[in-house]
């Protein structure tokens, strides 16, 4: 009998299986709108020039070698880290109140984020948006919250954010509760508050005692500007938060797998912050004793050269714009074709996913009959989309809302 006898099958993880349908799929037409990552007009991953140049330099650098960074990671890169997120201007950094922690990734920040509020600061309850990226859940519960709960966000009525709802949802929730808040570009949904609903939802955070950990996957990537997609946790940090922010460098700098995280903690004191920072040592001690080195020195080498930058400013640029291009070219095309109901929310929406409101019929549909694959919930990644099958989408997409 084996050792794992009798152990159920989990379910599988909806991205990944629509993937691997998708790749053996042999129509030639196909179109995966489901994918998480950036992709070029012709369907290619993208390896952004400026990485490739870094990492040429760094093949050639006979000074580096392969000796084990300290817990804590690469102090070059998680400092222009949490500068590149707070700004160099940044009170919390000049007066020593910030720190940033090289992690594994986006999802790696989040649960060291989360094993340290919940393990260390005796937090239990946790809340993120509904919808929201789908391994929240699962992070949190694994670093150690008690309960997982969410607060309302998206209206399908009107296809953007249901702000009263979420305050409210908010103002129940019970003090000391963590509130993951997504810095820009909103996973799935697309849809971020603007500058005077974040006041509001700080206000209510401040008021309930409620504790904001944002999760920033797309900070330049969303809108080709830093400063603006680092907004709200910036305007947080100056009305004098506390909060921690899991940021990733999977999009923005298109190192999806060298996992190159960090976790930026700004407190209210120089003082606690040591403290913390000793704890959290001892966490990522004993969960995989240090990160790798590869992608977190090309991006400390991009953002602390100032040519290497701009070439890198020009890269996301680039990125950003065809995803704008391509959302702008799906609404056209819907509207052109007259079909029903309103597409505005395709262009108001930001970053690389859409929430297109297409239901669930409507999605196994285009997939049974087009070959066009997307999660359930109707979210597509714009970045399947390309000037060469843009009308074949807009079509399918016509003729599944008018069936
Ligand atoms: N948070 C959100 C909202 C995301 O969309 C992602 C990437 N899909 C992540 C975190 C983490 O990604 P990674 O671990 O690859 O950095």
């Amino acid at each position: 009998m084996s050792f794992c006898a009798g152990i159920q099958a989990g379910p599988p993880i909806e991205v990944f299986a629509l993937t691997q349908a998708f790749t053996t799929d042999t129509f030639d037409k196909k179109v995966n709108l489901g994918v998480g990552a950036y992709r070029t007009e012709e369907s290619k991953p993208w390896v952004l020039p400026v990485v490739r140049k870094i990492e040429q330099l760094m093949a050639a650098d006979q000074s580096l070698n392969k000796e084990y960074l300290p817990v804590l990671g690469l102090a070059a890169f998680s400092q222009a880290a949490t500068k590149m997120l707070l700004g160099d201007d940044s009170p919390a950094l000049a007066d020593g109140r910030a720190v940033g922690i090289q992690t594994l990734s986006g999802t790696g920040a989040l649960r060291v984020a989360g094993e340290f509020l919940a393990r260390t600061c005796g937090r239990t309850t946790i809340y993120s948006s509904e919808p929201t990226w789908e391994n929240h859940r699962l992070v949190m519960l694994n670093a150690g919250f008690q309960e997982y709960k969410s607060y309302r966000y998206w209206d399908p009525a009107t296809r953007s954010l249901d702000l009263k709802g979420m305050l409210e949802d908010l103002r129940a929730a019970p003090e000391r509760s963590v509130i993951i808040l997504h810095a820009c570009a909103h996973n799935p949904t697309g849809v971020d508050p603007t500058p005077d609903q974040w006041k509001q939802i700080a206000e209510v955070i401040r008021e309930k005692n409620l504790f904001p950990l944002f999760d920033s996957a797309y900070q330049g990537f969303a809108s080709g500007d830093l400063d603006k997609d680092a907004f709200a946790v910036r305007s947080f940090v100056k009305d004098g938060f506390e909060l921690v922010c899991c940021q990733s460098f999977a999009k923005n700098f298109g190192l999806y797998n060298e996992r190159v995280g960090n976790l930026t903690v700004v407190t209210s004191s120089k003082e606690v912050l040591a403290n913390a920072l000793s704890q959290i040592t001892l966490l990522i001690r004993g969960m995989y004793s240090n990160p790798p080195q590869h992608g977190a020195r090309v991006v400390a080498t991009a953002l602390n050269d100032p040519t290497l930058y701009q070439e890198w400013r020009v890269c996301i640029k680039t990125m950003a714009d065809r995803i704008i291009s391509m959302r702008a070219g799906l609404k056209e095309r819907l509207i052109k074709l007259g079909t029903p109901g309103n597409w505005d929310h395709i262009t108001n929406q930001i970053g690389m996913f859409s929430y297109t409101g297409l239901n669930v019929e409507q999605v196994e549909y285009l997939r049974n009959e087009y070959h066009i694959y997307m999660l359930k919930s109707g979210r597509i990644n714009m970045c399947g989309l390309t000037n060469a099958n843009l009308d074949y989408v807009a079509g399918a997409i016509n003729d599944a809302v008018n069936k």
